[in-house]
């Protein structure tokens, strides 16, 4: 290992996508290290929508509380791969922990609110520079509620939001219905953001920073990682099948996997895979062109290049399980349900695994017990919009820079 060795980012998914590039332009010599062609796996079918008003932690007790009722219902917007329960105990021990202890809670918060604000600039500076402009559009956003109940229980995400100095606008049912023709008449509240920003097209985000990368003198090389090799506290090499490649860093970036790489170097992350369907929908009669989210339902109709996305549910499951594709057909009922005049043939459907820890917050920043290796990944529902920042927070750490302490419950070493 030596200071002209490149820092090797281990994953291009949108996450350490975005990482390598930040990386290279702080001037470091990077390589992008994936078994896959980038942006193939959880990044390519996600719901396309700049999260950046998504404040309050899903490990609260609020979740904690409706979790029974939504573990019963298999239509709802969370369920359990069933068998997979005794792997997941664990996990799910963890996340009621976290979720009924105040401090953690409020971590969540302070940190969400810090990498937010982190996001929306670096999002914006990151599609000037990659010349991403025309995958992302600012539409607006609409959240929808199906009973007053439902939308009495955002009083607390909008005090926060208000206090971010978030622009949004309550509605009702009827103006709900402006915004986004074709809404059922049963929708009865919406909250409007003027300013929400969404991709038409994830995939080729990954893959436009990726081509970017490459134009810029980054290298991107196809392997799978198995182990590493060390000198003290310092890892020296990154071991793929052949052969060893020497670094000068390493970032753990590789989603819902990283938890398989931690472990060979000495320290925990506890992820499961919440996986999450998607199903591509050629519409017809489709006359609404901002992404809708039914949040009692955990889902986006997001209008796309390729036609209308109706993404989202949680299905926590052990990794490698076969997929349960009547979560996607779920889906087309949800959007019979939010927009019943909306019909159009089914493109395609996919499954994707939202790598996420058990209190909800990813883990970004330096790694426990050594001194060359960066952690980012745990973004569970968050991580195209984390990506940019993540990536951003890691380099300025790389540059000798401490992370803000509102941002301690990002911390990698948090699981030992
Ligand atoms: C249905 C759904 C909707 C979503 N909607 C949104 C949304 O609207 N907004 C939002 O912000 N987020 C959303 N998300 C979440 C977001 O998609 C994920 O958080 C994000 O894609 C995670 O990115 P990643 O780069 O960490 O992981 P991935 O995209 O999974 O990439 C990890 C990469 O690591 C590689 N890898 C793994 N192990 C190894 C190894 N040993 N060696 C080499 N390479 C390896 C894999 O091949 C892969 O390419 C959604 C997710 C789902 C499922």
């Amino acid at each position: 290992m030596s200071d002209q060795d490149p820092v090797i980012v281990v994953g291009a998914g949108i996450v350490g996508t975005a990482a390598a590039r930040a990386l290279q332009r702080a001037g470091h010599t990077v390589t992008l290290l994936d078994s896959a062609e980038p942006g193939r796996a959880t990044s390519f079918g996600n719901a396309g929508f700049l999260s950046l008003d998504s404040l309050m932690p899903l490990a609260r007790p609020s979740t904690l509380k409706n979790l029974p009722r939504m573990l019963t219902d298999r239509t709802g917007p969370l369920t359990l791969h069933t068998p997979s329960l005794p792997w997941l105990l664990p996990w799910m021990a963890r996340f009621a922990l976290a979720s009924l202890s105040k401090a953690e809670v409020q971590k969540g918060k302070d940190s969400l609110k810090a990498l937010m604000i982190e996001a929306d600039i670096a999002w914006k500076a990151e599609i000037q520079a990659s010349g991403l402009g025309e995958l992302f559009q600012t539409k607006g956003a609409l959240y929808v509620y199906e009973s007053e109940a439902a939308f009495l229980g955002t009083d607390e995400m909008r005090g926060l939001q208000a206090n971010k100095g978030t622009d949004f606008e309550i509605v009702d049912g009827n103006r709900a219905r402006e915004l986004a023709p074709g809404l059922s008449p049963h929708i009865v509240r919406g909250i409007h953001y003027p300013n929400g920003t969404h991709t038409i097209n994830p995939y080729r985000v990954v893959e436009t920073l990726a081509q970017r990368f490459t134009a810029d003198g980054g290298t991107i090389l196809r392997g799978r990682v198995r182990g590493f090799g060390r000198d003290g506290h310092r890892v020296t090499s990154v071991q793929i099948t052949d052969q060893s490649l020497p670094a000068k860093a390493v970032v753990i970036a590789a989603g819902r996997a990283s938890g398989e790489l931690t472990r060979l170097l000495g320290f925990n992350a506890p992820l499961v895979a919440e996986r999450g369907y998607h199903v591509m929908v050629a519409p017809d009669n489709m006359r609404f062109d901002l992404p809708v989210s039914p949040p009692e339902r955990g889902l986006f109709f997001t209008p796309m290049q390729e036609g209308l996305r109706i993404a989202g549910t949680v299905e926590l499951a052990a990794p490698h399980q076969p997929p349960s594709w009547q979560r996607a057909d779920l889906l087309i009922k949800h959007l019979k349900d939010i927009f019943p005049g909306v019909g159009g043939a089914e493109q395609s459907r996919w499954i994707g695994e939202r790598p996420t820890l058990p209190d909800y917050r990813p883990a970004i920043g330096r790694a426990p017990r050594l001194a060359n290796v960066y952690c980012s990944y745990g973004h569970q529902h968050l991580g195209l919009t984390l990506a940019t920042a993540s990536g951003r927070l890691i380099t300025r750490q790389m540059e000798g820079e401490a992370l803000a302490d509102a941002l301690a419950g990002v911390d990698p070493g948090r699981f030992g």
